[in-house]
C-alpha cells in the first residue's frame, strides 16, 4: 500500500526536478539555445562573419564525427555549431550537441587551426560526458530543495544563483579537467598532433594576465597547459 501511494506520489511529481532525465534537460538546453541564437539573431551577430563560420565549421565537423563515434548516445543528436563575432561568452556547449563560439574570443587569443581545435573538443567533451545533467543532479544532492521546484527553475539557478555556483563549484572544476582531458585524446584521434592541440592551453595561460580571466569557473591556465603537455606526450608515445 505505501509502495503504491509513493509510486503515485511520484508520477504526480513529474516537471518536478526531482527525476531528472537526460532527455529533459536537452529539451532545456535546446529551449534556452534558441533564445540566444534568436536575441544574436536581432542584433545581427549569428553567423554574420562568414570566414569565421567556415573555419569553425570545417573544423569542427570531423570532431562530432568522430564524438557520434566514440559515444554512440550523441550519435541521433541534433548537433548544431553556431557563431558569433562578438559575445561574453568564449565558446559552450550545451546538453544536446548546441554549440556556440565567439570570434572575438579567438581573436584574442591568436588561436591557430590545432588550438581552435582543442578548444571545439573541450566543448564536445562538455556535452558528451553528460556535464549538465551532472550538475544539475549535484545541486539537487546538496539542496534537496531542488528535487520538489521546477526544473525550469534549477535551470536558471546554476547560472545565477551564486549560493549555489559557489557549492558547485568543485564539480565544475572537476568537468573542466575532465572536459581538458578526453576533449584532447578526441581532437587527437581525429588526427590532430597532440603537442599542437596542448598548445591552446599555452595560449591560454599568456591571455590570463589579464584581470578575471576565466579564473572563476576554471582550473589555473598553468595547471591545464602542464596537464595537456604531458597527457599529449603520453598519446604520442603510444602511437595513433
Ligand atoms: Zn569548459
Amino acid at each position: 500500500m505505501h509502495r503504491f501511494l509513493f509510486g503515485l506520489l511520484l508520477l504526480l511529481s513529474a516537471g518536478a526536478a526531482s527525476a531528472l532525465s537526460h532527455a529533459e534537460v536537452m529539451a532545456g538546453a535546446e529551449r534556452q539555445y534558441r533564445g540566444y541564437l534568436r536575441e544574436l539573431q536581432a542584433q545581427h551577430q549569428l553567423d554574420s562573419d562568414p570566414v569565421f563560420h567556415e573555419r569553425v565549421q570545417r573544423i569542427v565537423k570531423p570532431l562530432i564525427a568522430q564524438a557520434m563515434h566514440d559515444y554512440p548516445e550523441s550519435a541521433g543528436w541534433q548537433w548544431e555549431v553556431h557563431t558569433t563575432p562578438e559575445g561574453d561568452d568564449n565558446a559552450y556547449a550545451m546538453a544536446g550537441g548546441k554549440l556556440l563560439v565567439s570570434r572575438a574570443y579567438v581573436d584574442k587569443l591568436l588561436l591557430g587551426d590545432a588550438e581552435l581545435a582543442m578548444l571545439l573538443a573541450h566543448e564536445i567533451a562538455h556535452a558528451v560526458l553528460r556535464h549538465n545533467l551532472l550538475e544539475y543532479e549535484e545541486a539537487m544532492r546538496l539542496e534537496p530543495a531542488w528535487r520538489e521546484r521546477p526544473f525550469a527553475e534549477l535551470e536558471d539557478a546554476v547560472d545565477n544563483d551564486s549560493a549555489l555556483m559557489r557549492k558547485l563549484a568543485p564539480l565544475g572544476l572537476k568537468q573542466e579537467a575532465e572536459a581538458d582531458r578526453e576533449g584532447l585524446k578526441l581532437a587527437w584521434r581525429v588526427g590532430w598532433p597532440g603537442a599542437a592541440l596542448a598548445r591552446y592551453y599555452l595560449k591560454l595561460v599568456r591571455a590570463s594576465h589579464a584581470p578575471n580571466f576565466e579564473q572563476h569557473v576554471h582550473p589555473a591556465p598553468s595547471q591545464r597547459w602542464k596537464a595537456a603537455q604531458e597527457l599529449a606526450g603520453i598519446l604520442e608515445a603510444a602511437g595513433r
